[in-house]
């Protein structure tokens, strides 16, 4: 075993985590973060809770934060959490969606714990082979891997695609055995951003659960990750409208499916666009009912309130993470 770059940083990766969230019947968290406000919500939210954390970044995070800045962030976020917040929940800092092995690379060498190879839009032969090339290097740093089978439609920084396929349960084995991934994402109807689906606030979107059964049965035991789970909360869409914005017809994942999907197989429930909604819509009420306020600290600080309180109700209401750190 190489050295475990991460454990400078104080971080953990998935591997226990996952482990004792399957056993547990719950999933954990993945927050997205690009700056200090967000990151100051996750781990504020988590360590309240209780609940185990990964602090995910895309590309276009790295690009936007820059990556040296972005690893003291989440190295001071750690010894934030332990000296301050007297917490020592396990925290992973995973790379989201990362299409190349140079990324995915440089991600171990800057001190993450985790990371995701999305091989899922070349052919099925070239992303076994793009995948097994990640996971062995990162396996000798002990860094933990998601692969991904299946397309996910919807825009999430650098990903686009126009038309979801779903996760052939026909796939899996195969790919687990051959890549020696530790863990899956899988396309099921879930997509990226704040439109996914066509049905309107109320009706139930067809999320493919009889795919993600097959898949367990395939499986057993083996930790899946949903990706595109943001539940896109109604109060904040009518915030951000009420307030001057236009978000028509944006619907997300309903809360009971997500319960459903936690008590699963499904290990790690990635949410994105719940974090960006609520920091939008409470500086947008911040800034109309406040015309003379000019100091960022003021807006900043009032949404990173919420985003935090949105944080714990999630780890405590729909992931079962909560009081498991
Ligand atoms: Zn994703």
């Amino acid at each position: 075993m190489a050295d475990r770059l991460y454990a400078e940083l104080g971080l953990s990766n998935t591997r226990e985590m996952f482990k004792k969230a399957m056993a547990g019947g719950y999933a954990i968290p993945a927050y997205n973060f690009n700056n200090l406000e967000q990151l100051q919500a996750i781990i504020g939210g988590c360590a309240e809770s209780r609940s185990p954390v990964i602090l995910q970044v895309s590309s276009g995070a790295r690009k936007y934060a820059n990556q040296t800045l972005l690893r003291y962030m989440a190295k001071g976020a750690v010894e934030m959490c332990r000296k301050e917040l007297k917490s020592e929940i396990p925290i992973a800092l995973h790379l989201d969606h990362g299409d190349t092995f140079e990324l995915c690379k440089s991600c171990v060498e800057y001190g993450f714990s985790s990371v995701m190879i999305d091989g899922s839009h070349h052919s099925y032969e070239k992303n076994v082979e793009l995948t097994a090339q990640v996971v062995e290097y990162a396996h000798k740093y002990d860094v933990t891997v998601e692969g991904e089978l299946g397309v996910l439609a919807g825009i999430e920084d650098d990903v686009k695609a126009e038309v979801s396929h779903y996760t052939d349960p026909n796939q899996v084995e195969d790919f687990v055995k051959k890549t020696g991934v530790d863990s899956l994402a899988i396309s099921i109807g879930t997509s990226h951003g704040a439109y996914k689906f066509k049905c309107k606030p109320g009706e139930v979107p067809p999320l493919r659960f009889d795919i993600l059964d097959e898949i367990e049965k395939r499986l057993p035991g083996f930790p899946i990750v949903l990706h595109g789970a943001s539940s896109v909360l109604q109060e904040y869409v009518a915030m951000i409208n009420q307030y001057g914005g236009r978000m028509e017809n944006a619907v997300g994942v309903p809360e009971e499916q997500l319960r459903r999907a936690a008590k699963s197989a499904v290990c790690k429930i990635n949410i994105d666009s719940d974090g960006r909604l609520v920091v939008t819509a409470i500086v947008r009420k911040m800034l109309a009912e406040n015309p003379a306020e000019f100091d960022p600290r003021k807006y900043l600080g009032a949404a990173r309130e919420e985003l935090k309180k949105m944080i714990i109700a999630k780890n405590t209401n729909v992931l079962g993470s909560a009081g498991q750190g």
